[in-house]
């Protein structure tokens, strides 16, 4: 039998074995026997975050989509905390996910296609030579190669994956009296972690949860997957609306990405944060629930009156969005003085209405579905 798989990437490969079997063996056995100190559990914690959050809010957010900027001294932290989460440098990494981005799941293009499945898309894109490295995949990344901090980190990778692996943790289990055992948790434990709370948003974030914005792409939005993320979950949201700062926008929405990047601009450490206006996310919204009821009524052969009075009231939707929208839109171009009392009370009964048609929007909807199956 032939086997036309790419060649096994061995140091990759052997990395991802002997660390998961660290975390999964090592880990339990050296605190059965030895036990931890509550040091090395606060360390392991703290270099979770950091280096969790900087492939979210560095590496994804700031650098791949640019979705804002940050100073120099946040881009070296992030740079740094990116290393020790060792999923390559930002320049490689960024210039896969915005292939990933560009041909989402088109199996020979998007790099991890969630269309070849759960394993591939969650680590076996990295096992085998499926992609041919060639100096041109960076083309993709022309502005970060202007970026010293991002060039810094990509020249000198490996001695910052091994500083802020092995190095750090050694050095702060010295001071602490066990060496060992800080760098089985905050190293290899913690490195085990953050590895699969990325790949899950490759894998399961393209698989399981809903798609409130758009079905033109896999991606999903899932508030579990968020908590294990740093709020990378709201992926449907994200792979949408790439190029704004928040993936979860309510404010309930568990994205500490989000609040990290909002906390930064509060003390001028991050600005030129970048959002998609709401009217063209509840728009969204709205197409895709009037197209999953329109489905719905196709699956069951109901249509004429039913479709008719749904696609009716989907139209004075729109009318009460834009009526609303556009004149919070005017209102906001105007200067203070000019904002009187008549002017506020007007764009409040416009907001009503709009809440008002969406209310009966609901009501149809669920009326439809209920009656349809
Ligand atoms: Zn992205
Ligand atoms: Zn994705």
């Amino acid at each position: 039998m032939s086997d036309n798989k790419p060649r096994l990437i061995l140091v990759n490969t052997t990395l991802f074995v002997l660390t998961f079997l660290g975390a999964a063996v090592l880990v339990p056995l050296y605190g059965y026997w030895q036990g931890y100190q509550s040091e090395a559990l606060w360390v392991a914690f703290l270099f979770w975050a950091w280096s969790g959050l900087s492939i979210t809010a560095g590496y994804h957010r700031l650098w791949s989509h640019k979705a804002y900027n940050a100073h120099p001294a946040v881009q070296w932290f992030l740079a740094i905390g990116g290393a020790m989460a060792l999923q390559n440098s930002i320049l490689h990494w960024c210039s896969d996910h915005r292939r990933h981005h560009k041909h989402v799941d088109d199996n020979d293009r998007d790099p991890y296609s969630a269309g070849r499945g759960f394993w591939y898309s969650h680590i076996g894109w990295m096992l085998r030579e499926y992609q041919v490295f060639t100096p041109e995949l960076y083309n993709n990344a022309r502005d970060l190669q202007k970026n010293p901090i991002v060039m810094n980190q990509h020249n000198h990778y490996g001695k910052w994956v091994l500083a802020t692996n092995v190095g750090l943790p050694a050095l702060i289990g010295w001071f602490t009296g066990d060496v060992l055992g800080m760098l089985l948790l905050a190293g290899v434990l913690r490195l085990v972690l953050v590895h699969h709370g990325t790949f899950f948003i490759n894998s399961l974030a393209h698989i399981w949860g809903s798609q409130p914005y758009s079905d033109k792409h896999s991606s999903r939005d899932n508030g579990a997957i968020a908590l294990l993320t740093f709020g990378e979950g709201y992926h449907n949201f994200h792979h949408t609306f790439e190029y704004d700062y928040r993936n979860g926008i309510r404010w309930w929405h568990f994205d500490p990405t989000k609040w990290l990047i909002r906390g930064l601009a509060r003390v001028n450490l991050a600005w030129d944060l970048r959002r998609v206006p709401a009217d063209r996310i509840e728009s969204a919204r709205l197409a895709m629930q009037l197209k999953s009821s329109q489905q719905l009524l196709a699956e069951h052969q109901k249509g004429g009156e039913w479709l008719a009075r749904l696609e009716e009231e989907y139209e004075h939707m729109l009318n009460e969005l834009q009526r609303y929208y556009g004149e919070k839109q005017r209102q906001l171009k105007l200067h203070k003085h000019e904002l009187d009392r008549s002017a506020r009370r007007h764009l409040a009964e416009l907001r009503q209405a709009f809440e008002q048609q969406k209310r009966q929007w609901q009501a149809l909807r669920a009326q439809l579905h209920a009656q349809a199956v």
